[in-house]
């Protein structure tokens, strides 16, 4: 008879993998390297689980399930494989006139055994891009997927099962008295995605153990579409970015603040390409849904409080909203204080950039912000006085998908970054190393150095 698969309780599993770690086999570059092959053929061998899963969870289309969350990691996986020696080389650093003699350098080590805390609005993809970096660190890494996709969050543990044994990287499925329970444990790294709101808690709870942590948060990312824009270029950016996925992607347009002299060609506009990338919405077959009906409520709600300007219908059986658009919006409307992540966008208008950068350097620092112009005036303006994550200029977006480009949040919106190399970097530590020479010792440094009885 076949022993019962060992049931570990969540202490057990964290001092099973510090054991392992302790062992070093996870940091000699071969077994990162063959590590990352494993978890990218379980990938493969589980990808039609894995789009059924993301249709099921949030109908996700194949193409956009293929694109936004297993292409990305396949090709995440890869280039992490290329680049992997040269980011693990120690790196010299230079010293000043007192180091003659000696030799400086970085060397980048695991911090050991870490915890990836995912959300559902990309459920594979955020859990495993992390992971990546964790592996290329040579960690050790448990996984948390949330609960609000579990579909993927079962799959996920397949991959996870048959890429690893659970002493290197194991995936553990639960709510968010899983997740306590998992901050309850001394980590060497959190990495967490989420809302801000719990990105506190999971700061709090590594504050009690010192643990280092990276956040990867929300908030509002606003569009600026100045006087002097391509308004049908973005319209058309925006359009995409805004709903795809039914707006629930992080880095999504939040709200449009447009010149006021391109507010009606940028409202036909947008209108006439949201229509064509994805219909009315609600009948579209391949329109993601609103991930449950809480967060249907939530977003329903929001249609009342402005005026329509196109959109609106909603589905509750299917959790469907139709990409839409609001202008005129209620004084202390609740959609422009909240992070809307779904598919309804606010446009207001404005005179003056000065009322615009007032307007966002007024709230808290945003993921992300996109501007549209032809004015390198205008963008010098805008990137000196407000701070935000990152983001774009003519597009929305795309930053992210510039592995070369570090990911993250500042402020309210999140700290630390991650992709590529960036990755590789967070979940390592920077140990720096000084060696000196034992040729020839400088007396300058020592306290009984007399240089002024030599003058004499
Ligand atoms: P969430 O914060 O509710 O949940 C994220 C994870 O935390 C889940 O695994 C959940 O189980 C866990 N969790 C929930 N409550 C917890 C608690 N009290 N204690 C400990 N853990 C808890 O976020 P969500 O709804 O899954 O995701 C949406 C949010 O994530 C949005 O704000 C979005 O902007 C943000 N997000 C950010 C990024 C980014 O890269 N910056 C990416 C995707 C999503």
């Amino acid at each position: 008879m076949l022993a019962p698969i060992e049931q570990l309780t969540i202490d057990e599993l964290v001092q099973k993998q510090r054991r392992f770690f302790k062992t070093q086999a996870t940091k000699s570059m071969a077994f990162r390297l063959s590590m990352l092959t494993f978890l990218k053929e379980s990938i493969k061998h589980y990808e039609p689980d894995l789009l059924e899963a993301l249709r099921e969870d949030l109908n996700k289309s194949e193409m956009d399930a293929y694109t936004t969350e297993i292409g990305f990691i396949y090709d995440e996986i890869s280039r992490t494989k290329r680049e992997l020696k040269r980011w693990m080389r120690p790196k010299r650093v230079r010293g000043t006139a007192i180091h003659l003699g000696m030799k400086s350098e970085i060397r980048y080590e695991p911090y050991g055994t870490v915890l990836i805390i995912a959300p559902w609005n990309y459920p594979f993809q955020l859990a495993v891009a992390p992971l990546i970096g964790a592996i290329a660190a040579g960690n050790t890494a448990v996984v948390k997927p949330s609960e609000l996709t579990p579909n993927v969050a079962r799959v996920l543990t397949q991959v996870l099962e048959r890429a690893f044994t659970d002493r290197y990287v194991a995936s553990v499925e639960g709510d968010k008295d899983t997740a306590q329970e998992l901050l309850d444990q001394k980590w060497d790294y959190i990495f967490f995605t989420g809302s801000t709101q719990v990105g506190r808690i999971v700061n709090k709870s590594a504050a009690e153990h010192l643990t280092p942590v990276t956040l990867e948060l929300g908030g509002k990312s606003p569009v600026i579409v100045h006087g002097d824009a391509n308004v049908s270029i973005a319209a058309k950016r925006v359009a995409w970015g805004k709903w795809m996925n039914a707006g629930q992607t992080c880095v999504a347009p939040d709200y449009v603040l447009v010149h006021e002299s391109q507010q009606e060609a940028f409202l036909e506009a947008v209108k006439q390409e949201a229509f064509a990338m994805f219909g009315n919405g609600v009948g579209t077959k391949r329109y993601t849904r609103i991930v449950n009906e809480a967060h249907f409520d939530r977003l329903s709600h929001y249609l009342t409080e402005g005026d329509l300007i196109f959109g609106g219908e909603t589905s509750q059986d299917e959790l469907k909203i139709a990409p839409t658009v609001m202008t005129n919006l209620h004084e202390d409307a609740d959609v422009m204080k909240d992070e809307i992540f779904g598919p309804i966008l606010p446009v207001i208008p404005y005179r003056q950039l000065d009322e615009v950068i007032e307007f966002i350097s007024d709230r808290p620092h945003p993921l992300a912000l996109y501007l549209f112009t032809e004015s390198k005036d205008v963008e010098k303006t805008v990137m000196k006085h407000l701070s935000f994550g990152g983001g774009c200029v003519n597009d929305v977006i795309m930053h992210l998908t510039n592995p070369n480009l570090p990911f993250g949040g500042v402020g309210e919106s999140g700290m630390g970054a991650y992709h590529g190399r960036t990755s590789f970097e967070t979940f390592s530590h920077a140990k720096s190393i000084l060696k000196n020479t034992t040729k020839f010792d400088l007396p300058v440094r020592y306290p009984n150095f007399k240089p002024a009885e030599k003058l004499i």
